[in-house]
């Protein structure tokens, strides 16, 4: 069984394109930064491999940056797959949730999908509602209201694994509703087991061999943070010189660790002195690049 992979295939007989993924030690990796309880971690597995299969969907290449914000006992999740395949994620909660149903979990919520261009100067933000009795539900939703795109997605996580799979229908499908609603019925047939166990082109033949899958080559998916010290200096340099020196004088030094790697970022005095002096030198000779 291959790890920590993803595989694009078309349904040729259905105009239908789809997205399979199967995640291991990249969500092991995720799951020892924090000790989440088993609803918060179920559903964040599922939102990791939604990340996946939904940037693969996307026709500009950039990240996906997946967040559920809400009221209720988690208030954040936020997962990012990027087009070299590195993903990262975490959820915060105040409470545990008493039941492992969305409502519970998030309260009244929104669903915001980020796209973000290669050089992050673009972005393109979509928002809904969180609604529906799961996540994957939620997301069609999504991609029925935000892109007229009919999309399902079957997500399934545990302990050592999280996966999916995503069926799109071509925006220029010619083939009946009917074939639409057959694929869906088909994956509809999925189960957790199969989908952790069996492996991508046995398991799409399996379930489409009328609909005749054509599966393309694997791309490897890794945990990787994206995080830096270049991009917490530039925070830093955002507080202002006087704020920085302030805050190293009451702490002794600035701290900054990162939530989804618990990579640990120090700067003292010096380090902020030289950062600011950069800066200026920088802004005041604007004929150097
Ligand atoms: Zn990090």
């Amino acid at each position: 069984m291959a790890k920590d992979v993803a595989r694009r295939f078309m349904l040729e007989n259905a105009d239908t394109r789809g997205e399979w993924v199967h995640l291991d030690d990249t969500w092991q990796a995720m799951l020892q930064r924090a000790d989440y309880p088993p609803t918060i971690r179920k559903v964040l597995g599922e939102a990791l491999a939604a990340s996946v299969l939904l940037s693969a969907t996307i026709k500009h290449k950039g990240s996906l940056i997946l967040q559920i914000r809400g009221d209720g006992p988690v208030h954040l999740l936020v997962v990012q797959a990027t087009p070299e395949g590195h993903v990262r994620g975490l959820a915060k909660w105040h409470t545990e949730p008493e039941s492992d149903t969305l409502d519970a979990i998030f309260g009244r919520a929104n669903i915001v999908i980020t796209l973000e261009a290669e050089n992050a100067n673009e972005r393109y933000q979509g928002i809904i509602a969180l609604e529906g009795d799961t996540l994957s539900t939620a997301l069609e939703q999504y991609f029925l209201q935000s892109e007229q795109l009919p999309t399902r997605l079957w997500l399934h996580s545990d302990t050592q694994t999280s996966a999916g799979v995503l069926l799109q229908r071509l925006p220029s499908s010619t083939q009946s509703d009917e074939d639409w609603e057959r694929v869906g019925i088909l994956l509809d047939t999925l189960t957790a087991e199969e989908l952790v166990e069996v492996a991508a082109e046995t398991l799409l033949l399996r379930l489409f061999h009328e609909e005749a899958p054509r599966v393309f080559a694997a791309r490897h998916l890794a945990f990787q943070c994206s995080c830096s010290l270049e991009k917490i200096e530039n925070t830093i340099k955002g507080l202002g010189e006087t704020e920085a020196h302030a805050i190293i004088a009451e702490q002794g030094k600035i701290e900054v660790d990162c939530q989804f790697c618990n990579s640990r970022y120090v700067l003292d005095h010096v380090d902020v002195a030289a950062l600011f002096a950069g800066a200026q030198a920088n802004s005041g000779n604007p004929t150097v690049h």
